[in-house]
């Protein structure tokens, strides 16, 4: 948190309180936009967030803030296109600007393989609701003039699905949107404290133990990012999460403008442009499991190299900043939300390398699932107890980086 955001950002901060109706473990977007809504649907102030270290600073603060809703599956596409349409009057709801900005995103296609793949994917998001349209090499080239369509030789551009309502926001600025919109609201959010433990009687949650004390709870959720498997054991739980490595990196200011999202599943590669005129890239995960934090010259190589066969323009800028988050990855690349099992507890994780996006709806849904006590039908399909029931939500070709 920096001077400039406790000026123009209200944030009110607490002394931590011995009780609250609900905890909220993280203060990502996810944490924080739960504890917003719980807020402003629901009536339920009496909420802490808990953050060991400061809000924003896991990956709600290190992604690269694509938006969109063109999933592979239903369920999916439903669930983000109410993110997407969140995200749309956050700045409104919120009186918040947030940088949010339309671009619409293409999605290229390389081979007839690939093209079949991306026009299926744009059936299936029209047909619930992302609008999506299949277009061919001269209207791609029109919106994207930068693009070697001869893909450096190897990999020429046949088409692409263009996704209308793909669209960035600025990263801290939703969490702190969140943050400020629950804070003025009566939730707590306390930095710098950590949860080392909770408390379970019988087999129900009624607290958590954390560096400045116990803090007993009514219910407790978990958005703890790419650390969720060591909170959820607090509790006995072993997720079938894995935590990965996830790279990103900005170029110096390009002088054009580059309007639209673009990325490649088969160069496993994604851009699009800063309002400060920085190249935004990203990539695949790392396959090594791992928790660092710490970034590497091998991620940044490969990445460029295929970011110039498509874009040769950006070989003549430079690289500004590169970073690194840690992501939590489940095996059928879907989220998993809701009740855990344990009465009282309830996880939102899953998110991957696709989260961000996710922030609104997740925190929307969850507040009514914490409120209710019942789970909406719009995040049913993501439960933990999926797995147990065989009814895993495969949705790998829709991360955009696998
Ligand atoms: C490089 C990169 C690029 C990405 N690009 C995109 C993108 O373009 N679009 C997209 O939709 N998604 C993207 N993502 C994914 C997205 O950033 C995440 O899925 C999302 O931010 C997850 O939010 P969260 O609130 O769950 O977790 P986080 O933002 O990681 O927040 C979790 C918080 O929990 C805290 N915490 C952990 N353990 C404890 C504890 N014991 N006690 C208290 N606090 C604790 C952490 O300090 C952290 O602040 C990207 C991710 C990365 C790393």
């Amino acid at each position: 948190m920096n001077e400039f955001i406790e000026q123009r950002v209200s944030l009110t901060w607490q002394q931590p309180k011995k009780s609250y109706d609900v905890v909220i473990i993280g203060g990502g977007g996810h944490g924080l936009a739960a504890a917003y809504y719980l807020a402003t649907r629901h009536g339920i102030t009496n909420v802490a967030v808990l953050e060991r270290s400061y809000i924003g600073g896991g990956n709600s603060g290190r992604n690269t803030t694509i938006i969109r809703s063109n999933y592979g599956i239903p369920e999916a596409v439903r669930f983000y296109q109410r993110s997407v349409d969140l995200y749309a009057t956050l700045e409104a709801e919120t009186d918040r600007w947030v940088m949010h900005k339309e671009k619409g995103m293409i999605g290229l296609a390389h081979s007839e393989a690939n093209m079949r793949v991306e026009k299926a994917r744009a059936a299936v998001n029209t047909a619930f609701g992302a609008k999506t349209d299949w277009i061919g090499p001269d209207e791609v080239k029109k919106m994207c003039p930068e693009l070697d369509m001869t893909g450096g030789g190897h990999y020429p551009v046949v088409g692409a699905a263009y996704h209308h309502s793909g669209a960035t926001a600025r990263h801290d600025r939703v969490v702190w949107a969140f943050a400020e919109g629950a804070m003025k609201r009566g939730a707590h959010v306390h930095q710098r404290i950590e949860v080392t433990g909770l408390q379970i009687a019988g087999n129900r949650v009624t607290g958590v133990q954390t560096t400045q004390g116990d803090i007993a709870a009514g219910a407790v959720l978990c958005a703890v990012g790419g650390h969720v498997t060591s909170v959820a054991a607090m509790a006995g739980l072993r997720l079938p999460i894995r935590t990965h490595q996830l790279q990103a990196f900005v170029t110096n200011h390009y002088e054009r403008t580059f309007a639209p999202i673009l990325s490649s599943g088969p160069l496993l590669f994604y851009v699009s442009q800063t309002a400060r005129g920085e190249m935004l890239m990203g990539a695949e995960i790392d396959r090594q499991p791992s928790y660092s934090y710490r970034s590497d010259y091998k991620f940044l190589q490969g990445c460029a190299f295929r970011a110039v066969t498509l874009l040769p323009f950006l070989r003549n800028l430079q690289v500004l900043r590169q970073w690194t988050g840690v992501c939590d990855m489940s095996p059928d690349y879907s989220p998993i939300m809701g009740q855990t099992g344990v009465e009282g507890f309830y996880i939102t994780t899953g998110w991957g390398t696709w989260g961000f996006k996710a922030i609104p709806a997740s925190g929307e849904q969850l507040a009514a699932a914490i409120s209710t006590g019942k789970t909406p039908d719009l995040i049913a399909p993501f439960s933990l107890d999926r797995f147990a029931l065989d009814r895993t939500m495969a949705d790998r070709g829709s991360a955009g980086t696998h």
